[in-house]
C-alpha cells in the first residue's frame, strides 16, 4: 500500500523531490569560524570554509579511527593505493596524523602497496612504468612497495619491489597466464568481480608477508553504495556487512578497514583539492566500457547520479545496507569460499537460499510437462539435490558464477588456472598453520 497518504503513487519528482541547494554566489561566511568565507556547501546546507573543512576532514578520520578501537600502536597498516582520488586523500590524512604533536598523532605504523594490474586493461609497457613512476612519488612518504597482479597466480610468497622500476612488466605481459584467465570469461560483470577478488587476496599476501595485521582500503561512502547495489546485483548479498562494513576479519590474523567510509566523494575531491592532490589517471578493465557494460558499472552510474541530484539518498543507500547483519542461519563460518574467503552461503537445504531457487527455477526452465508435473509433488530437498561439483562446491554463490560465465568452449582452461592457484593457496595455507608442529 502507498504510504504517502495522497491517495495514489505521486510521480518521481513527488516521492523524491530534488533537493534544494544552497549555493555560494553571496558572499557567506564560514559559519564554523565567522572569519572566512564560506568556499564549500556540503549535504547542501552545510558551509564551510578551506580552514574549518580540513580540520573537520581530518578529524573525522581519526575519529572513525579511534572509535573503532581497533588500531594499536605496535600495530602495521597496510595501505591500498590505487591513485584514485580517495586513496591520494588517505596517504594524506594518514601523513598529517603522524605529524601531529598532541596526543591525538597516529602512532601505528603504515606501508602503502600498489598493484601494477595493466596487462588486464591492455596498456603497453611504457604506459605501465609511467603510471608506476607516478604512483611512486606519490607514496615515497611511507616505506612502500609494488606487487603485479599476476602474481596472485602464483605460488603464495608474490615478491614486492620497493622500487617500481624493478618489477619485471615483461615478465608479466598481456600473453601471460592471467589474460588467458580472464579471456575465458565472457562477461565484463565477472571480469571486473574476479579482477577485485584477486586484488584483495594478493593484498593479503602482502601484508602477511610484510607482517600487517591490518589492511586500509580507501573506500569512500559514495564508493560503498556502488558497491553495495553491485553485491546485491551480483548474488553477494548475504556478504553486504563484510563487504562495506568499517571492518572485515574474514581472513585470520588479518582485518581489512575502510576509515574513509563516512567520506562522500565531494569531501575526499575537495580535500585533494584543498591540498594540491592530483589523483593518478590509472586505466581499468572497465574505463572505456558502456556506462551499462557491466552490473558495476550501471551501480556506479546510478549512484553518480544519484550524488548528483539527491546527495542525501547515497548516504540513506549506505546506512540501509550498514543495518544489515551476517544470517548465521543460511552462513557456514566453519567454511569460506575458496576465493572470496567470505563464509558459503551455498546451504541448498534452505527452501529461501539463493542456490535453492535458482536450481529450482533451473530445473523448472529446462524441464518437460511431464517432468515439470513430477517436480510439484517432489520435496524441495529433491529438487536442490543436484549439487554442484568439482571447484565451484567450494566456492560462494556469486564466485560460482565466475565459472559458469567461463567460455565452454575453452576446455576448461580458465577454471583450470583457477582450480591450480586455489589448491596451491590452500596448501600454503594449510603448511602454515602446521609448520609450528613441524620438528
Ligand atoms: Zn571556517
Ligand atoms: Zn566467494
Amino acid at each position: 500500500m502507498c504510504s504517502n497518504g495522497s491517495g495514489g503513487c505521486g510521480t518521481t519528482e513527488d516521492l523524491m523531490p530534488e533537493e534544494v541547494k544552497l549555493d555560494l554566489k553571496e558572499d557567506k561566511l564560514c559559519p564554523r569560524c565567522n572569519t572566512n568565507a564560506g568556499e564549500v556547501v556540503l549535504r547542501s546546507k552545510d558551509i564551510y570554509c578551506k580552514t574549518c573543512l580540513l580540520h573537520y576532514l581530518n578529524h573525522k578520520f581519526r575519529a572513525a579511527l579511534g572509535k573503532s578501537k581497533l588500531m594499536r600502536p605496535q600495530d602495521k597498516a597496510l595501505i591500498a593505493f590505487s591513485g584514485s582520488h580517495s586513496s591520494m586523500a588517505l596517504l594524506h590524512l594518514i601523513h598529517e596524523g603522524m605529524q601531529l604533536s598532541s596526543h591525538k598523532r597516529i602512532l601505528f605504523s603504515v606501508c602503502a602497496v600498489y598493484i601494477d594490474d595493466g596487462s588486464v586493461a591492455k596498456l603497453s609497457i611504457s604506459e605501465r612504468r609511467k603510471v608506476n613512476s607516478g604512483v611512486q612519488a606519490a607514496m615515497s612518504n611511507f616505506e612502500h612497495y609494488f606487487i603485479c597482479i599476476e602474481q596472485s597466480l602464483g605460488p603464495n610468497n608474490a615478491t614486492l619491489y620497493s622500487n617500481a622500476e624493478e618489477l619485471p612488466l615483461d615478465k608479466y605481459s598481456e600473453d601471460g597466464e592471467l589474460n588467458k584467465l580472464f579471456e575465458t570469461v565472457t562477461t565484463l560483470s565477472s571480469r571486473q568481480y574476479l579482477l577485485q577478488t584477486l586484488r584483495q587476496n594478493l593484498l593479503n599476501q602482502a601484508a602477511k608477508k610484510l607482517n600487517c595485521t591490518k589492511i586500509f582500503t580507501a573506500e569512500t561512502q559514495t564508493d560503498l553504495a556502488t558497491k553495495i547495489i553491485a553485491n546485491i546485483a551480483l548474488g553477494k548479498g548475504a556478504h553486504i556487512p563484510m563487504d562495506v562494513g568499517f571492518s572485515d576479519d574474514r581472513t585470520d590474523d588479518l582485518i581489512t578497514l575502510r576509515p574513509l567510509r563516512d567520506f562522500s566523494s565531494k569531501e575526499v575531491i575537495y580535500y585533494n583539492l584543498f591540498n594540491d592532490l592530483a589523483a593518478i589517471h590509472v586505466p581499468s578493465l572497465a574505463t572505456l566500457a558502456d556506462p551499462l557494460g557491466s552490473l558495476q558499472k550501471a551501480a556506479e552510474s546510478f549512484v553518480s547520479d544519484l550524488q548528483t541530484n539527491f546527495p542525501s539518498t547515497v548516504s540513506t543507500v549506505f546506512r540501509t545496507a550498514d543495518k544489515l547483519s551476517l544470517d548465521l542461519s543460511t552462513l557456514d563460518p566453519a567454511k569460506s569460499c575458496a576465493l572470496c574467503k567470505a563464509p558459503l552461503d551455498t546451504r541448498s537445504d534452505l527452501a529461501s537460499s539463493s542456490m535453492g531457487a535458482t536450481k529450482f527455477s533451473r530445473l523448472v526452465s529446462n524441464a518437460t510437462r511431464e517432468e515439470l508435473n513430477a517436480v510439484q509433488v517432489t520435496s524441495s530437498d529433491d529438487v536442490t539435490s543436484q549439487e554442484t561439483v568439482g571447484l565451484q562446491s567450494g566456492l560462494c554463490y556469486a564466485c560460482q558464477y565466475v565459472i559458469k560465465d567461463m567460455k565452454s568452449s575453452q576446455e576448461g582452461v580458465g577454471e583450470e588456472i583457477l582450480r591450480k592457484t586455489l589448491e596451491e593457496e590452500s596448501l600454503s595455507v594449510m603448511e602454515n598453520q602446521i609448520k609450528d608442529f613441524i620438528l
